[in-house]
């Protein structure tokens, strides 16, 4: 249970890349990394307008002078400093992601990134080589992995109380784009310019969610052939997809099946993911996420409650509240900011067995979703053919 006791000995001086005022996603970063002391905010390049990026970060309790005009400028003064920043997450859009990324981990930071990492796999691999040469930590915002009854999937499916795994029913499937409301939103937009996107829209930005939560759940599968189908409903998003579907063999026979989607209409969210075995299925829904279906054949429906007794333990380990007080996005994403200030601790005092126990979307769910993408538009763009997976 976490209970507010410190969790690593001192908070990790930290700052931001992007996630300014207007941003979507950078109040979620600061509520998860500061809501357990394992971080603490000292610095930031907000903002790609610098003097609104600087307004902001003062007026989010920023030190003046720790709010930089740009990240290149920060990574340089911050090394200067004896209380320097020692690491840094980024919220910025999908196409500087990898730039800022190299420029943190060679000006040594542990690094928090957004989703998707980068555009190719050989960029996914560089920072991965780059991370390990300075020794740093890369995680991956695969936010939804921090809910409790994710961890419960994985040990359930570990203890084979599903039987052999058969099918992985996926999607995120909303329905907030389903008419051209970009050119409004600015931070749509640039979702759909390939410049700034990267090489799909929905694929990205949303199918590799549902597909993490399936290498939590499933850590032995692995994709061998994929086929996939992309649309563009809405004309002007061409190259760009705002409607996939994506069917996978693995090694060991399962199937699985992964529908991206933003055109959703009438769906709030709509990520999902139903793991069925040859005994039993679990599915969990994001849109509720305190309880996940288990159904045995031939027996009734069971609804597991997040924060009850009969959880295995390493899912009762991230509980805030106890059952019944439902838990949400914000402490998922907080579950999996404690763990990376656990591991950015454990590598700075080179602990490996401490590493070794923990578990967190890093660098390789960073690299599994760039390489995830790049193979289903590889099968898309030849016609929706089956490609065997690299
Ligand atoms: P947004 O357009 O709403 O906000 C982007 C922010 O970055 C703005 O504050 C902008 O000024 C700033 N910015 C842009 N370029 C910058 C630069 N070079 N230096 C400093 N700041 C810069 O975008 P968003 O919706 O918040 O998405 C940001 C990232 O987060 C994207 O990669 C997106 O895919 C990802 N995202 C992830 C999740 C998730 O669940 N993990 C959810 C939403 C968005």
């Amino acid at each position: 249970m976490i209970n507010g006791e410190n969790l690593i000995p001192v908070a990790i001086p930290w700052a931001m890349v992007g996630g300014g005022r207007q941003s979507q996603i950078g109040y979620i970063h600061r509520s998860a990394a500061l809501r357990d002391g394992v971080f603490k905010l000292v610095a930031g390049a907000f903002d790609i307008d610098a003097q609104r990026g600087h307004d902001f970060g003062v007026a989010i309790g920023v030190n003046a002078e720790r709010c930089y005009a740009d990240y290149k400028t920060m990574f340089a003064a911050e090394a200067l400093r004896q209380d320097g920043i020692r690491a840094v997450s980024i919220a910025t859009p999908n196409g500087t992601h990898f730039a800022i990324s190299k420029a943190a981990l060679e000006a040594g930071q542990h690094v928090v990134c957004e989703k998707p990492l980068c555009f190719t796999t050989a960029e996914a691999e560089e920072l991965r080589a780059l991370a390990t040469t300075k020794n740093k930590v890369v995680g991956v915002t695969y936010g939804y992995a921090g809910h409790q009854l994710i961890e419960q999937a994985r040990e359930m499916i570990a203890a084979d109380e599903l039987g052999e795994i058969r099918i992985v029913q996926m999607q995120f499937a909303h329905g907030f784009h389903n008419e051209a409301v970009e050119a409004a939103n600015p931070a749509t937009k640039w979702r759909v310019d390939p410049k700034m996107a990267g090489p799909s829209y929905v694929l990205g930005d949303i199918g590799t969610h549902p597909l993490y939560l399936s290498e939590v759940m499933l850590p032995q599968l692995k994709i061998q052939r994929l086929m996939c189908s992309r649309q563009s409903f809405v004309k002007s998003r061409a190259p760009l997809e705002d409607n996939a579907f994506t069917i996978m063999e693995y090694d060991n026979g399962a199937v699985g099946y992964v529908w991206s989607c933003a055109v959703n209409a009438g769906s709030m969210h709509g990520q999902k993911i139903r793991v069925i075995g040859s005994k039993a299925s679990i599915e969990w829904w994001d849109e509720r996420p305190n309880q996940m279906t288990f159904e045995v054949q031939g027996k009734p429906l069971q609804v597991l409650e997040r924060g009850m007794g009969y959880l295995h333990p390493r899912a009762l380990a991230d509980d805030r509240i106890g059952g019944g007080h439902p838990e949400g996005l914000f402490e998922a994403w907080s579950n999996l900011y404690v763990r990376y200030a656990q591991a950015m601790a454990a590598s700075d005092r080179g602990d490996k067995a401490a590493l070794a126990e923990l578990h967190y979307p890093g660098i390789e769910a960073g690299i599994e979703g760039v390489r995830w993408v790049e193979n289903c538009v590889r099968s898309a763009d030849a016609g929706a053919t089956w490609v065997d997976y690299r």
